[in-house]
């Protein structure tokens, strides 16, 4: 079983969509379980929709009119792929945004944000039947299972497991032809409400799915040749990574390469299942592998470049050192707001973070630290991670800016300087 998973990109109108199907078809007579995910910016979209719908604003319906349109043109293009499904998963959001929005915004979000999903795999699943690649659709909702955490759902790994297993078993009726095709990013709660993973999480998804399966393989296919050394998007000097190892992937991912999902490693490692990032035009080429490597002559320096950073700097106000008791203070004020740390120091009487620009959160922490802590902050910086760093690579990335913050380890180095 090799499972493949298809981003926002590769199925974002109708051309892609062929695309995708003829990279299938390139795997006749193996069982492929294909994670999909919302065509283009429909999550984003969706998101609009999703707020309008919470301030009852009245563009609510002309928002999702457009995401109709959208789908409905794509359908046509694809000789109606889908037309029934579409239809029937709009008439089941205008029903939902006739009552009244949930209380906790987040599971307002995840029942809207989460149709995305389920459009785009209803046109591609029946796209490809109509066109000679023989495949049953799967609801993830029905076999990935999570906590309550809406918008940021975590995997009950038991239940899933068990349930993808049993929907992919060769035993099931369900099971008739050799590809499925189902839903990333989604979910649903033990109790059946619709969740989702967490912005970018199809990559994460297959994941689950790949663990779930024991898969051969897993392949990623993107709109690039593979993880670079940095986002060929931004730099044009760049060099394509043959081969690196899942510590090296998750350090990328997790100080923000945003090729690959950070949570999508751990369950492959776990099971020691290889990773492709393949391009999508170029299906044949090798792209990049993952795996357990340790080839200490390949460490080609790559960086992230991560803009819109707040140095923020915390000082107990009666001139006592962040002990142990400060910093739990601080660090269970940030967990319960779900501001993430991108970088942190602290010396006798401070503690130094860098944090994504997020006013209104930032707002808030604020006030909660003003009780006891002198809180300063810069706002307007960059966030430098090297890995495998070299003096030459540093100053060039730098480029004689002023550093306001460094943390350099054996094979990484962080630098915040202010933006350009
Ligand atoms: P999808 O959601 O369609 O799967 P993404 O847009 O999330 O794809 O990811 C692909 C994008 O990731 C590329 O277009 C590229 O700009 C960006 N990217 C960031 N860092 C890297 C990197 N180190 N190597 C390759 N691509 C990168
Ligand atoms: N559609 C979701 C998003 O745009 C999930 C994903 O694409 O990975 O965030
Ligand atoms: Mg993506």
């Amino acid at each position: 079983m090799k499972v493949f998973k298809f981003g926002g990109a590769s199925v974002k109108d109708s051309a892609s969509v062929k695309n995708a199907g003829s990279i299938l078809a390139m795997y006749p007579n193996e069982k492929l379980c294909v994670v999909i995910s919302a065509m283009g910016k429909t999550t984003n979209l969706l998101e609009k929709v999703t707020e309008a719908w919470v301030k009852q604003d009245v563009t609510v319906l002309e928002l999702l009119s457009g995401i109709e349109k959208f789908h409905q043109g794509v359908s046509e293009e694809l000789g109606g792929a889908g037309k029934l499904q579409i239809k029937q998963i709009m008439n089941e959001i205008r029903q939902q945004l006739q009552s009244a929005p949930p209380s906790l915004y987040d599971a307002a979000y995840d029942l809207i944000v989460s149709k995305g999903e389920l459009l785009s795999t209803a046109i591609v699943s029946d796209y490809l039947n109509k066109n000679g690649v023989a495949n049953q659709l799967l609801d993830a909702r029905k076999v990935v299972i999570t906590n309550e955490s809406f918008r940021n759902a975590r995997i009950n790994w038991k239940e899933t497991t068990s349930r993808i297993t049993a929907a992919f078993d060769d035993a099931n009726p369900d099971q008739e032809a050799l590809i499925t095709i189902t839903q990333g990013f989604i979910g649903s709660s033990v109790s059946g409400q619709p969740v989702t993973l967490g912005r970018e999480g199809s990559d994460f998804s297959a994941a689950v799915f790949a663990f779930a399966l024991d898969a051969t393989q897993m392949v990623i296919w993107k709109d690039v040749a593979g993880v670079f050394n940095a986002d060929p998007r931004y730099f044009s000097d760049v060099v394509k990574l043959e081969h690196i190892s899942y510590r090296d992937a998750i350090e990328l991912a997790y100080f923000g390469a945003s090729v690959i999902h950070p949570k999508t490693i751990q369950p492959l490692q776990n099971k020691n299942i290889p990773l492709y990032v393949k391009p999508f035009n170029d299906p044949a080429s090798a792209g990049t592998l993952i795996n357990h490597f340790t080839d200490s002559k390949s460490q080609i320096p790559s960086f992230i470049v991560k803009p819109g950073q707040v140095l923020v700097s915390v000082s107990p106000k009666d001139f006592s050192f962040v002990a142990e008791d400060g910093l739990h203070t601080i660090f269970g004020l940030l967990s319960h707001m779900g501001i993430r740390i991108n970088l942190m120091q602290n010396s006798a009487i401070s503690f130094s973070f860098c944090i994504d620009d997020h006013p209104e959160k930032m707002k808030r922490l604020f006030t909660a630290l003003s009780g006891d802590f002198t809180v300063k902050y810069n706002r307007g910086l960059e966030l430098l991670t090297i890995r495998y760093y070299n003096k030459k690579i540093i100053d060039k990335l730098v480029d004689k800016r002023a550093v306001l913050l460094e943390q350099r380890s054996r094979l990484t180095v962080q630098l915040v300087v202010e933006e350009k």
